[in-house]
């Protein structure tokens, strides 16, 4: 087996270690192999939550990289993505709440995580569909459904909506039927106009972002609750969110980009602009027009958790950082 034969099984072998993947990338590095800065912030990306604030600036840079890596090594290294690299590509799945129906929730089965995956910002699919955001913000539409305008095969590469969003000031139904979103951007709260969110069976959307809450106008929503954290249904646990940590690993504050994005954000609940240190992360269910959401809150401090409005009724009774079982949860 060549060294690096060796290297690429031995990451299949233990998917969870980074030590295998770093000590790799310092090989790729030696030989001027631009995969070693691939390799490298795919690694960090691994220990990145979805709602990190630098986290879209990592995505853009780790795209431009992935342009410089063949499918078939991109297809060994880059597990959330597998279904992308397979030949021909399938459909993105979702095994997060396997195993953890009500009779199954006792045993101890880890809660699942939140889903990872990177947007590809270099893809066809994500330029169409950034070039579809600003085509409505221009003409002032009143209805978008943006993934039925995409060509056969993008859907399965878009797992979230551009920034860029929040430009659609008179938008007020926003289609995303039968998506393969794994999470919706928190400029959704800057839709003005938004009346009607339809993403019905878009099964990898688990959570919204607090900020949904801003859509004043917002009364009707057709949601697949079933693959909603907490739902009614079936209560499967939110992800635990740890400060400093995700999916078993150190989080970082800070993450190493070539440019420097920034790393303050405004706060879910009282919109002033604050140096996130992930610290008053939490859960909250609330009746968001037809629907009750688990929205996912990044507060300036504990007064803002504080401040949050009481859960909807039937749900955990207070903000709180999801964990194993339900009862837990409401402990
Ligand atoms: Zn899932
Ligand atoms: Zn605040």
């Amino acid at each position: 087996m060549s060294e690096e034969a060796a290297f690429l099984s031995a990451i299949r072998e233990r998917p969870g270690e980074d030590t295998v993947r770093l000590v790799y990338a310092d090989w790729l590095d030696e030989r001027g192999d631009p995969r070693g800065a691939f390799l490298r912030l795919h690694t960090v990306l691994l220990a990145t939550a979805p709602d990190h604030v630098q986290r879209g600036a990592a995505e853009s840079e780790l795209s431009r990289l992935r342009l410089q890596c063949s499918r078939e090594w991109l297809g060994a290294v880059e597990f959330e993505r597998e279904h992308l690299h397979a030949e021909p590509p399938v459909r993105p799945g979702c095994r997060c709440f396997i195993g953890l129906f009500p009779s199954e929730v006792k045993k101890g089965i880890p809660p699942p995580e939140l889903h990872a995956e990177p947007q590809d910002t270099e893809c066809g699919a994500w330029k169409r569909l950034c070039e579809l955001v600003e085509r409505a913000a221009d003409d002032g539409r009143a209805e978008f459904a943006p993934l039925g305008e995409l060509q056969p095969g993008d859907r399965e590469h878009i797992v979230t909506l551009p920034p860029t969003i929040a430009k659609l000031k008179r938008v007020r139904r926003l289609h995303l039927y039968g998506s393969h979103l794994v999470r919706i951007p928190p400029e959704i709260g800057e839709m003005d106009s938004l009346e009607e969110f339809d993403p019905y069976t878009s099964y990898r959307l688990h959570w919204f972002p607090y900020e949904i809450t801003r859509c004043k106008n917002l009364r009707t929503s057709r949601v697949s609750t079933r693959a909603l954290y907490g739902n009614h249904k079936y209560s499967p646990p939110f992800p635990r969110l740890t400060p400093g940590a995700f999916a078993g690993r150190v989080e970082p504050r800070e993450l190493p980009l070539a440019c420097a994005a920034p790393t303050v954000r405004a706060c879910s609940v009282c919109a002033e602009p604050f140096e996130d240190r992930r610290a008053h992360r939490v859960w909250i269910t609330l009746r968001v027009a037809t629907d009750d959401l688990p929205l996912l809150v990044n507060a300036c401090s504990e007064e803002c958790v504080r401040a949050l409005p009481k859960p909807q009724s039937g749900y955990t009774n207070r903000p709180h950082r999801g964990g194993t079982s339900r009862q837990q949860q409401q402990g």
